[in-house]
């Protein structure tokens, strides 16, 4: 049997007879029995299903039309799924099954491919850890005692720990690539408006979008080439036309223009993490890009306009959780009154009840036009900045998070040390630009368990372009992923 290490690879391997979907299914299935104890990445697997799947696909006569046919994929437990539950890592939703299947997850059946699970994530997306899952926090499978990120921590350390080959999270403020950046796989949030949202649950609805996670950039434009484009089901879903995502993998970056923003390396970034990024910066200068620095100066103000705008719009999208439309009914209730403050007080957790008292406060009459308006002014000005900027440059590059991966416990009792992870996926998002992070290196940190030898840990490159501009992204993203070998590395399974 051979061992396909990407997606590119396992879809020819089963169209050559080399593997079976049945194969790779229970290929994946062991990898997950190994190291889920480790790294809790999955909230619920769907082992029978998935192994029937691949039972049709080996028996279907023709599959070149389904472009991941075969392929085990897990979803972020925040997209719809008709099967299983979809909780959104929150007891609230404990019990709920949804009845449909989310548009992304329709175009990745009809593409052929195999949903496996769900993944552990922060409850409805708020963090940056993963440890606000209302079901325990995944763990970084470089190092079991550090989070993975978040909020999608578990769709990262599944692709991380080859447990699949893709994955689905969303990206509000970095969601999909500060995670990736952790755990040392590609990840992207698209342009706002690029992938449908039908049978996501919103966290913040100007600013979600869908991102595919892989092992490399060509698997990842390959996943978000499926689920791209215009959707009728969703009116914030434009007719933009697709890009050519895969082909774009592999051709020449000479004479692209990266800038460099002078605020993503300041002295709040860690010295190593810059470090790093800069010398991945150094390698596309080689590749045939120019590069040159330039300046983001309201880069300081995008985590509080992103904090705002994205706490607002939580507050509302919570409302319908009140165990009568969506929900779990506090039993012993007995008014109406009683029932929202008995059951969102019991099934929420800390962090969601901290966004609906910030993001009422914000839209309160009195206080609105100071906050939520304010923000939304704040916003235009970075959206223009940025657009002032690719006038002169194709790319911006920067690291993707401040530091490496935390050890589980640190900022979980501080907000806003949890909020200031975002700092540098915040000024994309408030922009609604697509953004990709890409493996590009290790940092030695000091050792969480107190013993003297140092550890390497995983930084990701952030790769940020004009809006619908992705094929940039992916065009340099792989240049630069294939002259290394980062993305070659594995972790370790822990003993
Ligand atoms: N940490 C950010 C927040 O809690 C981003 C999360 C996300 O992108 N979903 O809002």
């Amino acid at each position: 049997m051979s061992d396909p290490k990407t997606i590119i690879e396992a879809v020819d391997a089963i169209r050559s007879g080399k593997i079976s979907a049945g194969e790779l299914v229970t290929a994946s299935l062991d990898r997950i029995n190994q190291w889920e104890p480790h790294i809790h990445a999955f909230l619920e697997l769907f082992n029978d299903t998935a192994v029937q799947q691949a039972k049709d696909i080996d028996g279907a006569d023709n599959t070149t039309e389904q472009p991941l046919a075969g392929i085990p994929i897990s979803i972020k437990d925040i997209i719809c799924t008709s099967i299983g539950h979809t909780t959104a890592g929150s007891k609230i939703l404990q019990n709920f099954r949804s009845p449909y299947d989310a548009t992304v997850i329709m175009r990745l059946r009809r593409a052929g491919a195999i949903i496996i699970g769900k993944t552990n994530q922060d409850e409805f997306a708020m963090g940056a850890s993963n440890e606000f899952s209302a079901y325990g926090p995944a763990y970084n499978p470089w190092d079991t005692s550090r989070v993975t990120g978040g909020s999608s921590g578990g769709s990262a350390a599944s692709v991380a720990s080859r447990e699949v080959f893709a994955s689905l999270g969303t990206d509000t403020g970095g969601s999909v690539r500060q995670p990736a950046s952790f755990c040392s796989v590609v990840g992207l949030k698209p342009t706002y408006g690029r992938v449908s949202r039908f049978g996501i649950i919103a966290y913040a609805s100007s600013l979600d979008q869908v991102g595919p996670f892989a092992r490399t950039v060509k698997d990842c434009a390959l996943v978000f080439a499926t689920i791209a484009g215009q959707d009728p089901l969703d009116a914030t879903t434009t007719p933009h036309p697709l890009g050519r995502y895969t082909e774009v993998c592999g051709q020449d970056i000479t004479g692209l223009k990266i800038g460099l923003p002078k605020e993503y390396f300041s002295d709040q970034v860690n010295a190593q993490v810059s470090a790093t990024v800069k010398t991945a910066v150094k390698q596309l200068e080689k590749l045939g890009a120019t590069v040159k620095e330039i300046s983001l100066p309201l880069t300081q103000f995008a985590v509080p306009t992103y904090y705002v705008i994205v706490k607002s719009e939580a507050s509302t999208n919570l409302a319908k959780y009140d165990g009568l439309r969506y929900g779990q009914l506090a039993v012993e209730a007995t008014s109406l009154l009683e029932q929202y403050l008995v059951g969102r007080g019991k099934y929420f957790g800390p962090e969601v009840k901290r966004s609906i008292l910030m993001g009422t406060y914000t839209l309160s009459s009195g206080y609105i036009d100071a906050w939520y308006k304010q923000a939304s002014k704040v916003r235009t000005l970075i959206r223009n900045e940025f657009a002032e900027l690719f006038k002169e440059v194709d790319v911006i590059a920067g690291p993707v998070s401040p530091e490496t991966a935390f050890p589980v416990g640190q900022k979980v009792d501080d907000p806003l040390a949890m909020y200031l992870a975002d700092m540098l996926t915040d000024p994309a998002s408030v922009a609604g630009l697509p953004a990709i992070s890409v493996p590009c290196g290790f940092a030695s940190v000091a050792n969480a368990t107190g013993n003297n030898v140092p550890i390497q840990l995983p930084v990701g490159l952030q790769l940020i372009a004009p809006h619908f501009a992705e094929e940039h992204l992916f065009q340099v993203a792989h240049a630069y992923e294939q002259s290394t070998d980062w993305h070659k590395q594995m972790p370790a399974l822990p003993a």
